[in-house]
């Protein structure tokens, strides 16, 4: 299947004012997409109709080929969320236990892990090269790193997409260019559709095929080869928390917009 996302005259209000007016998108495997724009655009707002945490108002979403409504494959669907989780060095749960979690349907009566299930748990951390790390307590590593151990925990079920909410805020510079080289590595070579709402214009000229615009209501799709970042970075001036450029989190603190 082509089209991983279909959205059709899609209409949603919190209250009386509509957030998306009348959308219409279709997201294919493979794509790599930048949800930008504006604080209070609708980004994730368009983001929790795509995973049903979110009802449309008019209008439909299919995930998959399936009416949301009807969807049932959440385990081909990954969320990362911008939330920089609290734990404390104390939090008793390691890596390999976090995971585990993720399998704990498949773990059988007794709820243990199987040599094979362990594998599972071996080969995505290898992924997300933290395999070092598998019987750390999550609370003793970075923010990066921990998002890294929740993409692990997602990949565990093969999932063809994966959603991101602003994954990187208050991450670290360093941290945040493995994240992004992860991620190019899961759309490259795995194939799987990455959805990404970011403030980060090296993800949008870098590493995105497709950029939704949002403002009024509206989103514009452009293909970001042809999508001029600098007369978008213009345009919003003055809105400063909008998007942050490349050289931010490579440490020089310059602000172009
Ligand atoms: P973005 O992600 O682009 O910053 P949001 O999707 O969070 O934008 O918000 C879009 C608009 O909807 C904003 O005006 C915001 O205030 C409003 N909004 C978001 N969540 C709620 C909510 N739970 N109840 C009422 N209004 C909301």
């Amino acid at each position: 299947m082509k089209e991983i996302i279909e959205v059709e005259n899609l209409s949603f209000s919190y209250e009386d004012d509509y957030v998306l007016k009348d959308i219409n998108l279709t997201i294919n495997k493979g794509d790599f997409i930048a949800f930008i724009g504006p604080n209070g655009s609708g980004k994730s707002t368009l983001l929790k109709l795509l995973i049903g945490d979110l009802k449309a108002s008019s209008g439909q979403v299919k995930l998959l080929g399936k009416a949301i409504k009807n969807f049932k494959e959440w385990d081909k669907v990954g969320y990362i969320s911008q939330k920089v989780r609290d734990f404390n060095s104390s939090f008793p749960a390691t890596v390999k236990e976090i995971i585990g979690a993720a399998l704990y349907q498949e773990m059988g009566w007794f709820k243990i892990l199987t040599k094979k299930l362990e594998q599972r748990i071996d080969k995505v951390l290898k992924l997300v090269d933290m395999f070092d790390y598998k019987y750390r307590k999550i609370g003793e590593l970075s923010g990066g790193q921990q998002q890294r151990v929740f993409i692990a925990r997602t990949l565990i079920s093969n999932p063809e997409i994966i959603f991101l909410d602003e994954p990187l805020v208050g991450v670290d510079a360093k941290s945040q260019d493995e994240f992004y080289k992860l991620l190019a590595k899961l759309n490259g070579e795995l194939g799987i559709t990455i959805v990404m709402i970011s403030h980060d214009i090296y993800v949008i000229s870098d590493q995105a095929n497709k950029i939704f615009c949002f403002g009024n209501n509206s989103i514009f799709v452009h293909q970001a080869e042809e999508f001029d970042y600098i007369n978008y970075l213009n345009q919003i001036k003055g809105d400063n928390k909008s998007l942050v450029p490349k050289h931010e989190h490579q440490g020089v603190n310059s602000r172009c917009c």
